[in-house]
C-alpha cells in the first residue's frame, strides 16, 4: 500500500487549476477541487461582505433557526459525511463518528448560548456615574477567515465556524489541502438552509490560498495548525492589523499521581496517546507516572498498547497517519529518543510502516530528546518516572507549549490542576474538556492565544459596543469647562470616602 501527498495540480478545461484529494488508506483519488487563487479569494471576501449584513439583519433567533436547521440537515447526512471524513484522512468509522457527534453538540450550544452572551444587556455605571444608564453588546466583526488542519477537519474547523456564525459573521474557510472535501460538504449543507447568501464560503487549495486568506482584507483569522505556520499567518495579518485566534497544538503531559486508580490511567493515556493515530492536537504525549505506581502503571500500558493495530478497515484500532511528511517527524522523534538512551518498550522503528504507525511506548527518555519537546503528532508515548505527583507538574511544566494536561489522582486532582500551566485540564479522564461545549478551548506559550468554544468562543469572534445614556443632570459633574474647582474637590472627596477605607 502506497501513501501519497496530494498530486500536483494540473488544469482543467475551465482553465482553472485542480488538485486531487486522496485516500491515505489506499491512494486512490477521492475528489478533484480548484486551487483558489489570490483573486479567487478576495472575490469569496467580497461576496462574504453582502453575506454578513443579511446574516447580521437576521438578529439572534433567525440566525439561530438557520443554524438549527443545518444541524438537522448534517444529522440526517451523518452517514455520508462520516465515510468522507474517513476517506479523507483514513479515521476508522468510530473516530470520525465521534468528531461529528462534537460538532452537533457545539453547533447547538453556539446557536442557543449566543443571545444571552452577546445580545445587549445593561451593565452597573457605578456610584461616581449615577445618572447615566450603560449598556453592551457584542457586535459581530464582519468576515471571518478560518484556516483549518485535517486531524479532525469537521470538528476544529468548525469551533470557530460555528461561534462566528453564531455571532453573527459570515465566513471564508480554508480547508487543509488533504481535507478539502470535509470544507465543501460543510458550505453547501448550510447553503441548502440558507440559499440567500453565501454566509459560509470554502476557498480550496494549498498554503498559497491560506496566505492569500491572511491577506484578504477579513475581519479576523482564526488559524488552527502548527507553531511555525501560525507565527507567518500571524505576521501575514499584522500588515492589516487583523486579529488573529492562533491554535497551535500541544505536547500534553498526563500525570500519575501516587493515589491514582492506575487502570483507570493506564486506559486514559493508551487512548488518549493513540485514538485518530496521535492526530490530536491536544492528545497526550507525555505521561508522568510518581515512582510508588510507576511500574504497575507501565506493566498496563504495555499491555494495552500491544494489543491496537492500525489498518484500513472500518473497525480497526485506528487509521495511517493522513499528511505523509508527518511520518518523517515521528520517525525521527523516535529515533532521536532511542539515539539519546531512551528504550522501546512497545513496538519501535520498525513499527512505522507508511502509511501506518504501530503504538509505541518509550521510556528513559532524557529531556532533551524532539520526543519530549516537540509535537509529534503520532500514536507514540513517553512515559518518565518522578518521585511524586509535585516533580510530575514541575516536569509536565516546563514545555514551551501549553495546551491541555491530564490528572490522575483519587485527592488531590483539582490542587494538581490548578498548579498546571495549560489552557484545560482533565481530572481523571482525558481531554473530557473538549467534549464540554461550555469550556474555552486553547493553550498558552507555543500553543497559542485566543479560544474557541463556551462564551470566550462566541466574544472572540464579536467586538464589545458600550453605550452610555445621560438620564438627569448630576449634582457633581466634572466633565465641563464650568465646574470649577470646588466640584473637584468634591468628586477626590467622594472618591476618598467610597474607596479609601
Ligand atoms: P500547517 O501549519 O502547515 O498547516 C495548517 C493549515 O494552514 C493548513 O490548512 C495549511 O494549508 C495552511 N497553511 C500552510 N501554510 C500557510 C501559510 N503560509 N499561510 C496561511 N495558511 C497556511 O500544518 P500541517 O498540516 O503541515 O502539519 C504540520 C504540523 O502541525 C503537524 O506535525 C502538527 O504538529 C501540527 N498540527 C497541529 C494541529 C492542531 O490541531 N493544532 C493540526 C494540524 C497540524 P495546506 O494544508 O493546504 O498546506
Amino acid at each position: 500500500m502506497t501513501q501519497t501527498a496530494p498530486t500536483t495540480p494540473a488544469r482543467a478545461d475551465d482553465g482553472q487549476r485542480r488538485f486531487a484529494s486522496l485516500d491515505p488508506r489506499t491512494g486512490e483519488v477521492i475528489g478533484h477541487h480548484v486551487v483558489a487563487s489570490e483573486e479567487d479569494v478576495r472575490e469569496a471576501v467580497r461576496a462574504a461582505r453582502d453575506a454578513a449584513v443579511f446574516w447580521a439583519e437576521l438578529g439572534f433567533d433567525g440566525r439561530r433557526a438557520r443554524l438549527d436547521a443545518w444541524r438537522k440537515v448534517l444529522l440526517k447526512r451523518l452517514d455520508e459525511f462520516q465515510v468522507l471524513i474517513s476517506a479523507e484522512t483514513g479515521k476508522s468509522a468510530d473516530d470520525a463518528r465521534t468528531e461529528l457527534a462534537l460538532v452537533i453538540d457545539h453547533l447547538h450550544w453556539a446557536a442557543k448560548h449566543a443571545p444571552k452572551v452577546l445580545g445587549k444587556r445593561k451593565v452597573s455605571p457605578g456610584m461616581l456615574m449615577y445618572n447615566h444608564a450603560a449598556t453592551l453588546e457584542y457586535r459581530p466583526l464582519g468576515v471571518v477567515g478560518v484556516i483549518g488542519p485535517w486531524n479532525y477537519p469537521a470538528f476544529t474547523p468548525m469551533g470557530s465556524i460555528a461561534y462566528a456564525l453564531a455571532a453573527g459573521n459570515a465566513v471564508v474557510f480554508k480547508p487543509s489541502e488533504f481535507t478539502p472535501g470535509v470544507g465543501v460538504f460543510l458550505a453547501a449543507t448550510l447553503g441548502e438552509v440558507v440559499p440567500e447568501f453565501p454566509v459560509l464560503q470554502v476557498v480550496t487549495g494549498f498554503g498559497e490560498t491560506g496566505a492569500a486568506l491572511c491577506t484578504s482584507g477579513v475581519d479576523k483569522l482564526a488559524f488552527t495548525g502548527s507553531t511555525a505556520t501560525g507565527k507567518k499567518v500571524m505576521a501575514a495579518c499584522a500588515a492589516s492589523l487583523t486579529p488573529v485566534l492562533v491554535e497551535c497544538g500541544g505536547k500534553d503531559p498526563l500525570i500519575v499521581a501516587e493515589d491514582a486508580d492506575v487502570r483507570a490511567a493506564a486506559d486514559g493515556a493508551v487512548w488518549g496517546g493513540i485514538f485518530n493515530s496521535g492526530q490530536t492536537c491536544a492528545g497526550v504525549e507525555r505521561v508522568y507516572v510518581a515512582d510508588a505506581v510507576y511500574d504497575e502503571f507501565l506493566a498496563l500500558v504495555v499491555e494495552k498498547a500491544k494489543k491496537l493495530r492500525p489498518g484500513g478497515e472500518a473497525d480497526a484500532h485506528f487509521g495511517p497517519i493522513t499528511m505523509p511528511k508527518q511520518v518523517d517527524v515521528i520517525q525521527s522523534h523516535v529515533a532521536d529518543a532511542l539515539e539519546r538512551g531512551g528504550r522501546a518498550v512497545v513496538g519501535g522503528l520498525e513499527s512505522i510502516r507508511p502509511p501506518y504507525v504501530e503504538p509505541v511506548v518509550l521510556v528513559d527518555v532524557p529531556d532533551e530528546s524532539t520526543a519530549v519537546t516537540e509535537e509529534t503528532f503520532g500514536p507514540t508515548l513517553v512515559v518518565t518516572r518522578v518521585a511524586d505527583a509535585d516533580e510530575a507538574v514541575r516536569r509536565a511544566n516546563s514545555s514551551a507549549f501549553g495546551l491541555g494536561a491530564s490528572v490522575y489522582s483519587r485527592n488531590r486532582g483539582e490542587e494538581l490542576a490548578d498548579k498546571l500551566r495549560c489552557g484545560m485540564v482533565s481530572v481523571n479522564s482525558v481531554l473530557a474538556y473538549a467534549s464540554v461545549p461550555g469550556l474555552p478551548f486553547g493553550g498558552v506559550g507555543d500553543s497559542g492565544f485566543g479560544r474557541i468554544h463556551g462564551e470566550d468562543g462566541l466574544r472572540e469572534f464579536a467586538y464589545a459596543h458600550s453605550v452610555t445614556r445621560k438620564r438627569f443632570g448630576a449634582l457633581l459633574n466634572p466633565m465641563t469647562y464650568d465646574r470649577g474647582s470646588r466640584t473637584i474637590r468634591h468628586v477626590v472627596r467622594l472618591v476618598r470616602v467610597l474607596y479609601g477605607r
